[in-house]
């Protein structure tokens, strides 16, 4: 089988390419998952409501909730390639793992109540899970929730929360029973991000930016309507909506558009009085990045062709993310070596190349190379459970 001549998925393909040149909000300039500034932020809301009202997300929910009946398996991820490729801004915030969690195992009421919200972009959803002693190791979490009444009480920290400064809800892991075994007392909650006790602190990264956040609780309460799923089973809950995110990683889409700004780059700086794309060296490392951008992308559409006739195993998500993340690192590295003494800029300084794209490419390539789970973590992965080694 071969992807790239599926006609509904090139139909679909054109219809975002069509919809990002036309709507998509300027992206000033920055690479990855990036948190938007706070005057971008309506922007946004208003982008994701018109990629859902174009049935481009949430095509595999329920019907009900505005789902399609018979979605192409391969839609979303055909649309995150597109928008990737458009440099064209996703959907604002952590909607989609929320809906993958409420979706599985909400009640109706939080059914009907968030899955509009999310579909309309009203709610900004944040993920609170990583902490600062359980990332890799999710389920040593440690913030503590006690049942007091209808409600419970949650005391704790959490780190790395992308968009939690915008979020109005967040999708939290707490421990309920820390006697259990730890992945048995798990629960999840959706909490609203303005109750008091929930302290929200930028963290301003190497980037300059600042995506993520520390979040600390301190007495929240959150109503026993607002677990999602039983309490004590939070795992399997997390379990399905990180399948999502992983699944998600690693196309590679990006890495075309990053190819061609090498070659302009190197066609522009010079060496030796000369455009550094004359040297035999450089012209050797542009190819060999042009084959690992290929291989990457044809890894990844690979994967997704054993997906659709459940062919796949554990390995090609994880394969995908690791060479997706170590190609982008290592052409971004290329990339300011290039510039010379000039790659020391950054965004704002004189004469620096491409308004200093490369630099916060170069810097944020790290962040790929850990989220969605680390490449050690990736790789332990692999060897485990595609190999079968031992733990
Ligand atoms: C861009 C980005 C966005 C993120 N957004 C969110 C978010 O919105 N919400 C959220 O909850 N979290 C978020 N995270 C956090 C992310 O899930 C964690 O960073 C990740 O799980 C790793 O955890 P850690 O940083 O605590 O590192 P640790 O788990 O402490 O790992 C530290 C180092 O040890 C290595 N290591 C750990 N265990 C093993 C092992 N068993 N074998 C070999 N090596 C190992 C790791 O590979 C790593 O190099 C985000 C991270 C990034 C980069």
């Amino acid at each position: 089988m071969e992807l790239g001549q599926d006609d509904e998925l090139d139909k679909l393909r054109e219809r975002v390419r069509q919809l990002a040149s036309r709507h998509a909000p300027p992206r000033n300039g920055r690479t990855g998952v990036r948190a938007p500034e706070a005057h971008e932020v309506p922007a946004l809301q208003k982008w994701t409501r018109m990629l859902f009202e174009h049935q481009l997300l949430g095509v595999h929910w329920p019907v009900a909730y505005g789902g399609l009946a018979d979605p192409h398996p391969l839609h979303e991820s055909v649309v995150t390639d597109e928008l990737i490729r458009a440099g064209a801004a996703g959907p604002v915030g952590g909607g989609l793992l929320a809906a993958a969690a409420i979706i599985g195992f909400g009640t109706v009421e939080q059914q009907n109540y968030f899955l509009p919200k999310i579909r309309t972009a009203e709610h900004i959803w944040c993920q609170l899970f990583s902490e600062p002693d359980a990332g890799s190791d999710l389920a040593s979490l440690r913030t503590r929730a006690r049942r007091d009444g209808d409600e419970f009480v949650v005391d704790g920290q959490k780190v790395w929360t992308t968009n939690a400064h915008h979020a109005d809800w967040g999708y939290l892991l707490a421990r309920t029973d820390p006697d259990a075994p730890k992945h048995a007392g798990i629960t999840a909650f959706a909490l609203d991000m303005t109750t008091p006790g929930v302290t929200v602190r930028p963290l301003r990264e190497i980037t300059g930016t600042a995506d993520f956040n520390e979040v600390f609780l301190d007495g929240v309460r959150i109503p026993v309507e607002h677990v999602i799923g039983e309490v004590n089973q939070g795992w399997a809950v997390t379990t399905a909506s990180l399948a999502l995110e992983r699944s998600s990683a690693g196309s590679g889409a990006s890495l075309f558009g990053a190819l061609e700004r090498l070659v302009q780059l190197a066609g522009t700086v010079t060496r030796d009085g000369r455009p550094a794309i004359e040297h035999d060296d450089v012209r050797q490392a542009i190819g060999g990045f042009a084959a690992d951008v290929q291989v990457n992308s044809l890894v990844s559409a690979f994967g997704d062709s054993r997906a659709l006739h459940g062919t796949g195993d554990a390995a090609d998500a994880p394969l995908s993310k690791i060479l997706f993340s170590e190609i982008n690192l290592a052409l971004h590295e290329f990339g300011l070596e290039l510039q010379g003494h000039d790659g020391v800029r950054i965004e704002g300084d004189a004469r620096v190349w491409d308004s200093g794209w490369w630099q916060d490419a170069f810097l944020y390539a790290r962040a790929f190379t850990i989220a969605g789970g680390t490449n050690e973590v990736l790789r332990n992965l692999i060897a485990e459970r595609a190999l079968g080694l031992p733990r």
